[in-house]
């Protein structure tokens, strides 16, 4: 049983959180009291100690207008009747000679006070003490002091009242104590589960993913608090993963029908090649085909495999500084035979200088991508320029003025394996632009394109700041 409860209680915060409301709830409560419990007793004694410090004052005067016959006159009226019960007073020669007393019937455990008669003899100061007798139910507070040259004065009062009234206190608080004891718990319960209401919504929708329902997402309430902003990060770090999964299904479905036709076709090769007994170089120029072939597969079953890791962000960027007119310039250099082939004109304006800290490699893929299709979607006698351009952000420019896309094309041209209707008779597996698009935005950068049908297209890549030129 008592084990049942232990394991309940390490497994629920609630619970947990319960206990933790309760016992810190009891724990200021009782330190709240203790305060002013004693600091209502401080307030009581030093207002008692006040009080016989005056009555010793009024007792001088009384002693200097009328001696000691008026001292003690008035001690006796002040301790007639019930009064006796409440006060004393002894009056004491400086030798310690007792002169007079008050009635101290009710006082019988008074003994001679040697010690702080002599204690004020000497510092000639009032001395203040605490009286505490076995006979007595109640304390007594004392004053011993000089109303005259030779005389000294004691004056007792009880300390019934201000005992009865911390009494009264410590009463009250035992019932403050039990209330507090048993509103604890429940408040306690109501605020954990009020506070964990939010992290059962977020255990319910990860629990039905866990079933297979992805686009489950946790309401965020306009509040935004820490359960709130906790509810955020989990609804974005689902769209992130379903936005991963399904183009990762998507890349599958279209890897699966990209490999289809290009398999089929080595397997007719190859079979042709083993039935039709040609000749040797029959045979070659199948082989040749077919390692064309391979290797353009290979190529496309790389590049996804690069965009999915830039994508998914698992691809570590290798950060340099990197001059990005060079990298311009090498591009141009690298595509200038291409271009001339197709009597294409491949110019560059290059005159700023510009760094910026990024990969090198995926840089150089990126503008390669562009650049091809430039030159690829061009066609004989047109232009392809380049330009580079650096204000609040870094820009690439790669213009032809090739074949251009249609608008209805255009929003789809990023899209992995998409290829536009007039593009078919160019080589390519479109992943390009899509490759392109995930290496600039690794960088935190984009690619803007501007086109018009057969006026030519306006690739931007653009950048990220962190310049230094
Ligand atoms: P691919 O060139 O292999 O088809 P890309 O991803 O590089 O694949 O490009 C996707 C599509 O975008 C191309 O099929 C083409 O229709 C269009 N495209 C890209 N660049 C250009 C360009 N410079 N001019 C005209 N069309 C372009």
């Amino acid at each position: 049983m008592f084990s049942k409860i232990a394991d309940r209680f390490k497994h629920s915060l609630a619970l947990r959180l319960t206990a933790w409301y309760a016992g810190i709830f009891v724990f200021i409560s009782c330190v709240a009291f203790v305060l002013a419990y004693f600091s209502i007793v401080a307030i009581l004694q030093t207002q008692m100690d006040e009080d016989l410090v005056d009555d010793v004052g009024e007792f001088t005067a009384l002693m200097g207008s009328g001696g000691i016959e008026r001292v003690k006159k008035e001690i006796i009226l002040e301790t007639q009747g019930k009064e006796a019960q409440q006060a004393f007073f002894r009056l004491w020669t400086n030798q310690g000679d007792l002169l007079a007393t008050s009635d101290l019937t009710a006082w019988p455990e008074l003994h001679n006070p040697t010690d702080i008669l002599k204690q004020v003899q000497d510092s000639r100061q009032p001395v203040l003490i605490t009286l505490q007798s076995e006979q007595h139910e109640y304390s007594a507070r004392s004053i011993f002091a000089f109303i005259g040259s030779d005389t000294i004065l004691q004056i007792g009062e009880s300390l019934e009242e201000s005992e009865d009234l911390m009494e009264a206190l410590l009463y009250g608080f035992l019932v403050m104590l039990i209330v507090v004891v048993l509103l604890g718990g429940p408040i306690g319960w109501f605020m954990a589960n009020r506070a964990l209401h939010g992290i059962h919504k977020i255990t319910r929708a990860a629990s039905e993913i866990k079933e297979g329902t992805l686009d489950q997402r946790v309401s965020v309430s306009p509040q935004r608090d820490e359960l709130d902003k906790l509810a955020y990060a989990f609804n974005s770090m689902l769209d992130r993963i379903e936005t991963l999964i399904v183009g990762m299904r998507e890349m599958t479905d279209n890897l699966a029908h990209d490999l289809r036709s290009p398999l089929g076709r080595m397997r007719a090769a190859a079979e042709m090649a083993l039935t039709q007994h040609g000749s040797k170089s029959d045979v070659e120029t199948i082989a040749a085909a077919t390692v064309e072939e391979c290797d353009r597969l290979l190529e496309m079953i790389n590049t996804t495999l690069d965009i999915a890791e830039a994508e998914s962000g698992a691809a570590k960027l290798k950060y340099s500084d990197v001059d990005l007119a060079i990298l311009l310039n090498d591009a141009v250099e690298l595509f200038q035979s291409v271009a001339e082939d197709k009597a294409i004109m491949l110019v560059a304006n290059l005159t700023i200088q510009c760094h910026i800290q990024g990969d090198r490699q995926k840089l150089q893929r990126a503008v390669a991508c562009l650049l091809d299709n430039a030159v690829k979607y061009t066609d004989q006698g047109g232009t392809v320029s380049l330009a580079l351009l650096h204000a609040d952000n870094i820009k690439i420019f790669i213009k032809d003025t090739g074949i251009g896309i249609a608008s209805d094309e255009a929003d789809r041209i990023f899209e992995r394996f998409y290829r536009g209707d007039r593009s078919r008779t160019q080589q390519g597996n479109g992943l390009g632009l899509n490759l392109a698009l995930a290496f600039v935005r690794a960088h935190g950068g984009d690619i803007i394109v501007n086109s018009t049908p057969g006026q030519g297209s306006i690739f931007i890549i653009v950048l990220p700041g962190q310049v230094s030129s």
